[in-house]
């Protein structure tokens, strides 16, 4: 507790007495009980009746006090010892104070009695006293201590009433109290003083010493009426890097070497081993160099480095098996978490380097992270160097700069035959005879040189057959009706025959099964046959029917969704097409052609456009050990039938056959949680067609003969997998970044359903087929084949040199079949090379044998790439071509009413502005336009400058012609020329110069 005196009376200090009192207080020399000299005032007229003396205190300022304390040394005269006293005399006096803000009080004011004073009390004296000793009078001395308040004025008086006594007061001390400052629980408190009641407790907040931190809740303690600290609430502590001493008043910052790593009352630690700190007050040490902590490392346990290498590395190899062992590194780095990588190299190969193992090499129990001390690697190739490094790795390599240690083994495999097949397939059947097709062995180890089929009549299993194939499909002829037969396959390498495949059992056709099968197609054959030569096919196909145990099976016999499988053109051992729907369960086909993803590896970032099935996706696909890629991410939506999900899958199951550098690249399905989808490399540049549109006029020719080069290698590599596409074009083109060009879609259901909603799809003859794109034959009698997908390069090329354009504009489709049919093909686009065009026209013989191969289509195109010259002929405008062409590229300007119009029919409607600017709105004016008006006007892209002249030139031209006809005869005489082509083509919107230039 602390006091703080605010005014001590000592006696030679005046008191003011009242001056209208009866009695006055005097002041008066005396002894206190040690015989000391004191001076006191006095007052004693215990003989008069009604005393009511009074005296009073200067002005005491308050000093912010609420409560006032008053000692009190005094003495009283027993009336009992005073001899002949009267019954007014008393042993007792009244304290008063009186509140006022400023020295005002005079000998009249405030008036000397209660209120204005306020009582405080009467006080008494515990012992008076009696004798007068030697003359001397001795006092007994009281002291008294009275409180009040609480005070709110600037300042105050205290009185002391004596009304009939004998006493001396000798002194006053008037103080209040206060808390003294303190730092208590690691917190500083300031002096606070009492509160206005005794009972009173004063709030004081804390402040935490020099790097001390409150825990948890703010700290506070009270200050009682007796001035003392109570009730502490809260608490301060030292931070990291910090350490309580002197008594916990002061944060001491930890020393060189030591830290400490968090808040708390404990003290600074000493570094651990390998660890050093850099300055006072560190809160954790550093490693030294070479040394790390992993991240779930404590900052007290000492730093670790990486391990050294596995040592006495041994290898057994069996065959195209490895088994390693070794034993541990010599040195851990301090740790108990070494576990090891294996990293596979395969070397040689005839290109010198070492390069990573595929993702087909097997390791068991696993290639990273492994515990033991030993791994077992299978499906290696044979007769194949390969180089292993055991990686000896722990909790801190990934923090080390440098490579984990290892140890390196180089090992040969042996010869091996060929692993098993695991899959056939029946392609079709007839009552003699059954056409199979397998998958490739996983393992071929080396060459496949030919695959050798045992086969025998399931009741007559002694009696069995073989045959060769120098392909994975053979045809098995001379077999029983309605017979079930037993097939096993197996491959052959230099190193012998692989093992057979698993029994699988396929049965012949009865007899009444292949009557019904035909009867079935014969409508389709008689429905198509439309044109009188496709009723001669039906016949020639009849007669084949009835020969048919003599015969080849001809090409029609193929349902619609099989693809055909040729033998004998292919190089020994070369993968062909797997129609999915040729397993019973397609899921199989899944199963076996796509990698399954967890859908976890898969991250979702956008929408970026409308599959047939849902929506597609751009993403990122991280899978486990690889880097991250970004990935297009094809979603089959909610609700979709088993159906919907088997054609969605479907194209999955053929993408995952196709490995080419023009062929999307299937990274995986997702088909065991929902929603399902098939994940693909991404392409940055989305579809062809869109694509060219957008950057209209902006490439060279190089570049896009570039693009139609790489869809033609594309395509050729499908070609040798005995693939068909169907839909080639621009919109099926995917591109990347680097104007790569990939061929896409192979989707098959679009073929199969009914739906026509699309009407770039017609149906046709139970199926749909785009138009435009599709060869003749194929829509007159679905005659789908390489040479097809020919043809519909051939307008792919068309789509690519005219940046998009729609083949055959705005022709309905049945106008476009009447063109083709009467020998019309599409005219080179605008500053199409001559050697491009007559490219295109090759791809459109009406003879699908005369059509080029793809593998010439990309020798053609290697040739004009490497002679840029060969690019230079430009096949004039609206020449006389010996081809009847249609020509749109540059349509007749006198369709059009006005310029705007024009403008936006070449597709350069963004500069419908600039031609008004300049006042270029006539049609006289414009078709004198030149290349420099051009400029002029403001366009500044190379591409839109020459579209824009050779509009006008033909514009120019078409004018010129007109006037010419003109002077020969009218309009309506040559539509009536063209009549005498074809009637039917009048209802083509040809313009008349085109027709004109066709006669
Ligand atoms: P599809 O269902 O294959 O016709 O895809 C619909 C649209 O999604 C295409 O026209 C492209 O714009 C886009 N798309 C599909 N696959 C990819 C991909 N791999 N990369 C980028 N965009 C794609």
């Amino acid at each position: 507790m602390l006091t703080d005196d605010l005014f001590s009376l000592v006696m030679d200090v005046k008191l003011t007495s009242c001056s209208i009192c009866p009695w006055q207080w005097e002041e008066v020399s005396g002894y206190d009980e040690n015989m000391n000299t004191i001076r006191t005032y006095q007052v004693c007229n215990v003989f008069d009746n009604n005393q009511n003396n009074w005296v009073r205190t200067k002005y005491i300022s308050r000093r912010g006090a609420q409560r006032i304390h008053v000692e009190m040394k005094f003495s009283v005269r027993d009336c009992s010892s005073i001899p002949s006293v009267p019954g007014s005399c008393k042993e007792t006096f009244n304290l008063y104070y009186y509140e006022t803000d400023s020295d005002t009080a005079n000998k009249v004011s405030p008036a000397w009695m209660e209120n204005p004073w306020i009582k405080v009390d009467t006080i008494a004296a515990d012992e008076s006293f009696s004798q007068v000793d030697l003359g001397v009078r001795v006092m007994k001395i009281n002291t008294e201590v009275r409180s009040f308040g609480p005070v709110s004025r600037q300042g105050f008086y205290l009185a002391f009433q004596d009304y009939g006594g004998c006493m001396s007061l000798i002194a006053v001390r008037i103080f209040y109290r206060k808390c003294p400052r303190v730092v208590l629980n690691g917190a500083v408190f300031p002096e606070t003083l009492s509160g206005a009641e005794s009972t009173s407790l004063v709030a004081a907040r804390g402040v935490c010493v020099p790097n001390g931190e409150e825990v948890d809740v703010p700290i506070k303690l009270y200050c009682n009426g007796d001035g003392e600290w109570m009730v502490p609430i809260g608490r301060c502590m030292c931070k990291a890097g910090h350490e309580a001493v002197e008594n916990g008043t002061v944060c001491r910052a930890c020393g060189s070497g030591f830290f400490k790593s968090s808040q708390g009352d404990h003290l600074c630690l000493q570094c651990p081993i390998n660890s050093r700190t850099t300055n006072e007050g560190a809160t954790n040490c550093v490693c030294r160099n070479g040394y790390y902590r992993s991240d779930s490392d404590p900052p007290q346990i000492p730093c670790t480095t990486i391990p050294s290498a596995p040592q006495s590395v041994i290898s057994i190899v069996n065959e195209t098996s490895l088994r390693l062992e070794w034993s541990t590194p010599r040195d851990g780095g301090g740790r108990e978490d070494v576990v090891y990588n294996i990293i596979c190299k395969s070397c040689g190969g005839g290109r010198g380097g070492c390069t990573r193992c595929g993702d087909n090499v097997q390791f068991i129990p696993r290639q990273l992270g492994l515990t033991e001390t030993s791994v077992h690697i299978s499906d290696l190739l044979a007769h194949t160097q390969y180089t292993f490094e055991i990686q000896a790795v722990n909790g801190v390599s990934d923090q080390s700069p440098y490579s984990p240690h290892y140890s390196s083994v180089n090992i040969t495999t042996n010869q091996a035959a060929p692993s098993a097949v695991s899959i056939m397939h029946q392609v079709s059947r007839t009552p003699d005879s059954i056409t199979l097709s397998w998958s490739q062995p996983d393992q071929p180890n080396g060459l496949i040189l030919d695959y050798e089929l045992q086969y025998y009549d399931k009741v007559k299993s002694w009696n069995s057959s073989v045959v060769r194939s120098q392909t994975n499909t053979a045809v098995i002829r001379g077999l029983k009706p309605g017979a079930i037969y037993v097939f096993q396959v197996r491959a052959r390498t230099v190193a012998g025959f692989g093992r057979f495949s698993g029994k699988m059992y396929f049965q012949t056709m009865t007899e009444e099964e292949y009557k019904s099968s035909f009867q079935e197609k014969l409508p389709l054959i008689i429905g198509s046959a439309a044109a009188g030569v496709v009723l001669i096919i039906a016949v020639v196909v009849l007669v084949i029917v009835c020969n048919r145990r003599s015969s080849e099976r001809t090409e029609s016999e193929y349902t619609d969704k099989v693809q055909h499988y040729t033998s004998g053109h292919m190089s020994p051992g070369m993968k062909i097409y797997i129609d999915p729907f040729t397993y019973e369960d397609p899921n199989e086909a899944v199963r076996e052609f796509a990698k399954e993803i967890d859908t976890s590896c898969v991250k979702i970032e956008q929408v970026i456009g409308a599959g047939e099935f849902g929506e597609v996706c751009s993403g990122n696909l991280r899978l486990p050990g690889k880097r991250e890629i970004l990935v297009a991410i094809k979603t089959l939506k909610v609700g979709y039938t088993e159906r919907q999900r088997r054609d969605f899958l479907s194209e999955a199951s053929i993408m995952g056959q196709f490995d080419h550098p023009n062929i999307i690249h299937l990274e995986g399905v997702v088909t065991k949680s929902a929603p399902v989808m098939i994940i693909t490399e991404f392409m940055e540049n989305g579809s062809l067609d869109s694509f060219l549109r957008q950057n209209d006029g902006q490439f060279t020719v190089i570049q896009l003969v570039g693009m139609l080069r790489g869809i033609a290698a594309g395509m050729k590599y499908l070609n040798d997998m005995n693939y068909v596409h169907r839909d080639l074009a621009a919109r099926n083109i995917l591109v990347n970044s680097n104007l790569v060009c990939k061929v896409s879609d192979f989707g098959l259901s679009r073929f199969l359903e009914e739906d026509t909603s699309d009407p770039t799809y017609t149906s046709a003859l139970g199926g749909k087929i785009p138009i435009r794109w599709t060869a003749p034959e194929a829509i007159q009698y679905r005659k789908f084949t390489s040479s097809s997908d020919g043809w519909s390069y051939g307008i792919v090329m068309w789509e690519v040199m005219s940046y998009g354009e729609r083949p055959y504009w705005d022709m309905s489709n049945q106008d476009v079949i009447n063109a083709i049919e009467q020998d019309y093909r599409l005219p080179p686009p605008m500053d199409c090379p001559s050697a491009l065009h007559q490219l295109m026209l090759d791809c459109w013989q009406k003879d699908r044998n005369n059509r080029p191969k793809f593998s010439q289509i990309v020798n053609n195109l290697d040739k004009m790439i490497r002679n840029p010259n060969s690019l230079k002929a430009m096949t004039p405008l609206s020449s006389s071509v010996h081809l009847p062409l249609l020509d749109r590229s540059t349509p007749d300007f006198s369709s059009f009413s006005t310029v705007d119009e024009w403008l936006d029919a070449i597709r350069m409607g963004q500069y419908k502005e600039n031609f008004a600017n300049e006042e270029f709105t006539s049609f006289d004016v414009v078709s004198q336009m030149t290349t420099e008006d051009i400029i002029r006007v403001g366009v500044t892209l190379a591409g839109h400058q020459k579209k824009i002249l050779n509009s006008v030139q033909s514009m120019r031209a078409q004018m010129n012609q007109i006037t010419s006809v003109e002077g020969i005869s009218d309009s309506n005489n040559m539509t009536s020329t063209l009549n005498g082509v074809d009637g039917k083509s009048c209802r083509l919107q040809y313009s008349s110069i085109d027709f004109m230039d066709v006669k």
